[in-house]
């Protein structure tokens, strides 16, 4: 019988992480996820049912992925050669660290942001550099230049919206970053269908940028699809470390078709940015609540006495949202996902129930 000290054999940049936490709980109203709190758009139903009946499931996924990217192309005029696709964004954040730093090497990106970009990075042995947003959630392109050749910083990441302050960052900025920076920008386009801004048209006259997509927040989230478009140079360079079928055949073929047959998911997007405007106006008006403005499918706000007791409170009442007063920035500060209108019709009822 083996018993050694397990602690002891794991490597030491492993051994300082905390796992990313995402709270579970039986809740009936997850609002803590930015998930599409639609299920799938009846006319797609038959089709998910027809396809994966015929799935080959015996064989290996097409290791290029080309249904989809052709669905892609088709959708964004780039071409197949500028694409590459990800089990989620997520896989992809990792690749980009993976080809662009060595061990020790330092990355940046505005803070507060979304999580992963540092636990992943720690996880690959490199340092993070946060650079603090102003009161705004916004930053000044020059500083951040400033910032990211101090820190000397090999990639920074926007996410654009911003997750989990809501906004975009002025685009004026970012484009400062793009032409100024001699490493690589990465464009995190994550809720792109809420904000309708981007910067992928950039990626033919700057070779440093990667844009990111996902099809989580828009419906497809259990079936993990990301895709990135680059310059081919790049796509190459993640393609010798991408493992050969990260993309199954189910996720591929699947979200090659709902982007073809995509009306049915923009009335749901158009749905939700009705009741995030709605939300924003109704959250508004709780003079306990600072509430920021949203691009997004989700919502940031502050509670002045306190969050933790709200928090709880929804929790009891089979409502789950995000709690991010973990950081110093974010102190009584919880985050609500735009539920469907009878779910978020409960979220304000229970709020104006504790009286805030
Ligand atoms: C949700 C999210 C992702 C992850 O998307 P997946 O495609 O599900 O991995 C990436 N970036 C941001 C900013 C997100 O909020």
């Amino acid at each position: 019988m083996a018993n050694i000290d397990l602690a002891e054999c794991v490597s030491d940049k492993i051994q300082s992480l905390k796992a990313y936490e995402v709270e579970d709980s039986d809740c009936a109203i997850k609002l803590h996820a930015n998930e599409n709190p639609f299920s799938l758009p009846d006319e797609l139903k038959p089709e998910f049912q027809n396809f994966i009946a015929d799935i080959k499931l015996n064989r290996y996924p097409d290791p290029e992925c080309g249904l989809l990217k052709q669905a892609i192309s088709n959708k964004n005029q780039i071409s197949a050669e500028s694409l590459v696709i990800g089990n989620g964004s997520d896989e992809l954040i990792q690749l980009i660290l993976q080809v662009f730093c060595d061990a020790g090497d330092s990355f940046a990106f505005p803070d507060p942001t979304f999580g992963m970009y540092s636990i992943i990075g720690k996880g690959l042995g490199l340092t993070p550099h946060p650079f603090p947003l102003d009161e705004n959630w916004d930053f000044d392109g020059d500083e951040l230049l400033e910032f990211l050749t101090e820190s000397n910083a090999r990639v920074v990441f926007f996410s654009y919206p911003n997750n989990p302050t809501g906004n975009c960052y002025l685009a004026s900025e970012i484009k400062k970053v793009i032409v100024g920076y001699r490493g690589i920008v990465v464009l995190d386009e994550a809720y792109y269908d809420f904000a309708q801004k981007t910067f992928y048209q950039d990626i033919k006259n700057h070779n440093n940028l990667i844009v990111l997509r996902s099809l989580s927040k828009i419906g497809l989230a259990a079936l993990r699809v990301g895709y990135g478009m680059a310059d081919p140079y790049i796509i190459g360079q993640i393609n010798k470390i991408r493992l050969p079928y990260n993309s199954n055949t189910v996720s591929q073929e699947f979200a090659a078709r709902l982007l073809q047959n995509f009306s049915g998911i923009e009335s749901q997007i158009k749905l939700i940015l009705q009741e995030r405007d709605r939300l924003l106006e109704e959250l508004s008006k709780f003079p306990s609540f600072k509430v920021f403005p949203s691009n997004s499918n989700f919502i940031l706000f502050r509670v002045n006495d306190g969050s933790k007791n709200l928090f709880k409170h929804l929790m009891e009442n089979g409502i789950l949202v995000r709690n991010l007063g973990a950081h110093p920035r974010l102190k009584n500060c919880l985050r609500v996902t735009v539920g469907t209108p009878k779910e978020n019709e409960i979220f304000l009822s229970e709020l104006s129930k504790i009286g805030q």
